[in-house]
């Protein structure tokens, strides 16, 4: 039971993260931040909905895989080694997430669904799960999906997941941690904040996951020599509660729409 709920996982993160911010924290911040208690049930509740939708993309990818993709593709993947296998689905599995994000930033309707994540403004470890399930399903939908259709194994799979777990606490923790010289190789805790930061310089940078080298490839990145982010967040109120949050991109969406037809009408 207690598994299930990942509980014992948590309560790992939680004794690894809070000691590690306390040591080297970028921000002085209390550990009962504003918003803790609304992040505790993202936390607990917000991976059974993710979990439906990555469920129909995992479906899908293995019907595609298993009717589409050449059997010269699937023997050569079948091939590799296993590490080769982590290498390159890390690879892929970020680029997927460097595009999907940077669609949640750049089209309007998306910024909507991502803005939940946003909307922290006092970030730490646990900000890493202050995100809208359909923020989630979607990325998932960019990097899990061709990992699926491609035919990597289950345990290459596993491995990113759970390496990409460990990672999306730290990129949020109030640490102060920017990996020097490797700082355009792979995602820091710095890079992750600047790309929380409402400073405006900072707008719709760093978009990856893991390798920060994406973000100098497409042209995104953002890392001021001797500077850190200061200010997090969004410019408009966002709600606190999280069944409110749940219905923030529905809420905009609608007042959009009404938005829209009043400016047809008049
Ligand atoms: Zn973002
Ligand atoms: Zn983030």
């Amino acid at each position: 039971m207690d598994e299930l709920f990942g509980f014992s996982k948590f309560l790992l993160t939680l004794l690894i993260f809070v000691p590690v911010e306390r040591l080297f924290a970028a921000r002085s911040q209390k550990i009962f931040r504003r918003g803790l208690l609304t992040d505790l049930v993202f936390q607990f509740v917000n991976g059974w909905l993710v979990l439906a939708g990555v469920v129909v993309i995992v479906a899908i990818a293995i019907v595609v895989n298993q009717s589409m993709l050449p059997m010269a593709v699937k023997h050569a993947i079948d091939a590799l080694p296993f590490f080769v296998q982590v290498i390159l689905v890390v690879l892929i599995g970020d680029i997927g997430v460097y595009w999907t994000h940077r669609i949640l930033h750049a089209v309007p309707a998306m910024w909507h669904i991502h803005a939940v994540h946003h909307a922290v403004e006092e970030l730490d470890w646990l900000a890493a799960v202050h995100q809208h399930p359909l923020d989630v399903i979607f990325m998932k939908a960019g990097s899990v999906f061709p990992l699926f259709v491609l035919g990597f194994s289950t345990e290459a799979i596993g491995t990113y997941f759970l390496i990409y777990y460990w990672q999306a606490y730290l990129v949020h923790a109030n640490v102060h941690l920017n990996y020097g010289p490797l700082r355009y190789l792979l995602v820091s805790p710095e890079f992750h904040h600047w790309h929380h930061s409402s400073e405006l310089e900072a707008r719709d940078k760093n978009f990856a996951g893991m390798f920060s080298f994406y973000d100098l490839l497409f042209g995104t990145v953002y890392l001021p020599k001797g500077q850190r982010p200061k200010t997090f967040g969004v410019d408009n109120a966002m709600p606190s509660n999280y069944l409110l949050l749940l219905a923030y991109p529905f809420v905009a969406w609608a007042s959009r729409q009404k938005h829209c037809s009043k400016a047809h009408e008049e």
